[in-house]
């Protein structure tokens, strides 16, 4: 007997509908950018309005002991700047948490629900926190947090002392999706991504590869990042892509 052992694939979504505006929570500067930055910077080519909302202030992102971690936090922010200019991201708000030591808390929820309401966006990216094996506490902080923020921020009997007007987005998109279920394609600003991930020069040594120290490894890293963007494409039928878990909230 021939058994049938082709699974299905899962097709990829059409685009979202005309998003005119995206909000993109990270814990640290340069997670929205690995985990959205082609998807953003396509976005905003078509007109949409994306804001960055940058959780902690990255004051840990450093192998070198002796570091400055004021003046970190400091570099951090503008390598920020410079990386939603690539991107052509509208706004960038820091929320100067200490890096590494985000915690839950319903003061964190209100904030990002305020931010939510504030901005009005169609659509939230964020870490999906139920990634298996996510060991940075940061990252599975304010995944939950940003998720149970678009909860309050739709229903109106949270935080009422903010004045805002409910909001609720048409969609959540979690990057590093265990299981992704939308695919967006970053063909066409695929170099731009790159580009914007690596204004993050402070990172170049531990998260880039050595890619702030010359061309081979610059190219090294660019083509590691190509390579994900195929892995996370392929099972959208797509050659470069980011891959979302789509939340209807
Ligand atoms: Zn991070």
């Amino acid at each position: 007997m021939v058994t049938d052992t082709y699974r299905e694939l899962p097709h990829p979504r059409p685009d979202l509908p005309s998003v005119r505006r995206a909000l993109a929570i990270g814990a640290h500067p340069d997670d929205i950018e690995f985990g959205a930055g082609g998807t953003l910077a396509r976005w905003a080519a078509n007109g949409c309005e994306a804001t960055m909302l940058v959780v902690t202030d990255g004051s840990k992102g450093s192998w070198e002991p002796a570091t400055d971690r004021a003046a970190l936090a400091e570099t951090r922010r503008a390598e920020q700047a410079n990386a939603a200019a690539v991107l052509g991201v509208t706004r960038v708000i820091h929320l100067d948490e200490t890096d590494g030591e985000l915690e839950y808390s319903m003061a964190l929820r209100a904030e990002l629900c305020r931010h939510i309401r504030l901005a009005r966006p169609d659509v939230v990216f964020t870490h999906d926190p139920w990634q298996h094996y996510q060991i940075h506490p940061d990252h599975r902080v304010t995944g939950t947090a940003a998720l149970d923020a678009v909860v309050a921020a739709r229903d109106p009997l949270f935080f009422p002392e903010q004045e805002l007007a409910a909001h609720r987005p048409a969609a959540v998109m979690l990057w590093s999706a265990d299981e992704p279920d939308h695919w967006e394609d970053i063909a066409a600003t695929f170099d731009l991504k790159v580009k914007a991930l690596l204004c993050h020069r402070s990172q170049g040594t531990n998260s880039m590869g050595g890619a702030d120290q010359d061309e081979l490894r610059r190219q090294a890293f660019s083509d590691q990042v190509r390579e994900w963007a195929a892995e996370q494409g392929a099972p959208g039928g797509l050659l470069l892509a980011e891959s979302f878990k789509q939340v209807i909230p």
